[in-house]
């Protein structure tokens, strides 16, 4: 018999199941739950970008790209990124097109991390981070941000956890699952403390575009100083509802992104080909697709907060992403039992606070990127739930 126990990569065995895929495994077997689980568009992709997509296979495309993308997507997402958020790369030299952001934030931090360097990730945040820098031989530090700070990362809370061992800061905003948003002031606060440290920042904008109540996304690449020590995530998933397709990029300095291409050259060789042609399509033709789900975001995003404020649950408003955070301690379950409970009773499926981190107890992820109809369910049956139990 093999003992795969002694044959598994002892940091990967380590790593914890992630605490989302068990309420993924209890909804299976319950088709009529309303999920605010799942941190996905529930729109299609528009039809245009489809459709790109389709052309592009009816033409043939069917063979590999360059490894760093298409240049003509390359060239896109340059003049889209300085459209959007006045940032500046250079197409050919500073950008690679990857397999989601998912790969992007793999291949900045195995790009950069040896091991025992230390990485501060604030949470509650996306459960990948952690992982991902365990399985690139890095040590995540975890920066407990606050609700009373709209779940900031504060300077303050910063400075406190740099060590002459941190390499690599992760910023996770607009951040999945609180909704919460670091502004201008905020990433400068930020910068300040990074000033004349040798630590990189990883900056997941993966929702930047989904920014509410007239706020603009502001990228910590913009504040001076900061774009030579910043790597920017960001993909095609979530602003074009394109989970599917796969596809995101990385962009920063060339003496960096050089050395990442050799990571996605030799591991991933290219993206995915129809999904880029798609892609062009939607940086040509697809800003106002963005407008039009951001608009339908918002006003459910409104219509949620107003329905957990009015039973009594405290939530600040967030401003950015498609998740809502509120707080369940007044009912005095913890966020576990509280979603294991309102899905067994109520079948109504939301992911506890603690599975993003330090600071995540006490508050349950609810994805609002769900119809309005199923929403408003949602709302009645939290309200029963919390009455009746
Ligand atoms: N970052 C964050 C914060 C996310 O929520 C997600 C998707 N849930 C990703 C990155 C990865 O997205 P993708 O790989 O689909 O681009």
């Amino acid at each position: 018999m093999m003992d795969y126990n002694r044959i598994l990569n002892q940091r990967i065995s380590a790593v914890p199941p992630s605490g989302i895929r068990k309420f993924f495994d209890l909804m299976e077997d319950m088709p009529d739950a309303i999920s605010l689980g799942i941190g996905e568009p529930d729109f299609l992709t528009p039809w245009h970008i489809r459709d790109a997509g389709i052309y592009s296979l009816e033409k043939g495309k069917t063979r590999y790209s360059p490894n760093a993308g298409f240049s003509e997507l390359r060239r896109q997402i340059a003049a889209y990124l300085k459209r959007r958020f006045d940032l500046t790369y250079d197409p050919m030299h500073e950008l690679l097109v990857t397999v989601g952001g998912s790969e992007g934030l793999d291949l900045a931090l195995r790009c950069i991390l040896e091991p025992g360097d230390e990485v501060i990730v604030p949470t509650p945040s996306f459960v990948c981070y952690g992982p991902l820098v365990s399985m690139s031989m890095g040590v995540p530090v975890y920066v407990e941000t606050r609700a009373e700070d709209e779940f900031r990362l504060t300077p303050e809370l910063l400075r406190a956890a740099i060590t002459p061992k941190t390499k690599v800061l992760v910023l996770p905003y607009p951040c999945n699952p609180t909704g919460g948003v670091m502004e201008r002031a905020d990433l400068e606060a930020i910068a300040g403390v990074l000033e004349g440290t040798d630590i990189m920042v990883i900056s997941d904008e993966i929702y930047a575009e989904l920014t509410y109540g007239g706020l603009h996304h502001v990228s910590i690449a913009n504040i001076p100083g900061m774009r030579e020590r910043t790597l920017l995530v960001n993909g095609f998933s979530k602003c074009y509802s394109m989970t599917g397709w796969r596809l995101g990029y990385l962009c920063g300095p060339h003496e960096l992104i050089g050395s990442i291409l050799k990571l996605h050259q030799y591991g991933i060789m290219s993206a995915p080909t129809t999904s880029q042609y798609a892609a062009i399509e939607a940086l040509e033709h697809g800003d106002e697709d963005i407008e039009a789900m951001k608009a339908e975001y918002d006003g459910r995003r409104r219509f949620l907060l107003q329905g957990f404020r009015d039973m009594g649950l405290e939530c600040f408003e967030p401003r950015g992403a498609f998740y809502m955070f509120p707080c369940i301690r007044s009912t005095g379950l913890d966020s576990d039992a509280f979603c294991e409970k309102l899905l067994l009773s109520e079948q109504v499926a939301a992911i506890p606070g603690s599975a993003f981190g330090p600071g995540g107890e006490g508050f349950i992820r609810c994805c609002y990127a769900t119809s309005m109809r199923e929403l408003a369910e949602a709302l009645e049956r939290i309200e029963h739930f919390i009455k009746h139990r």
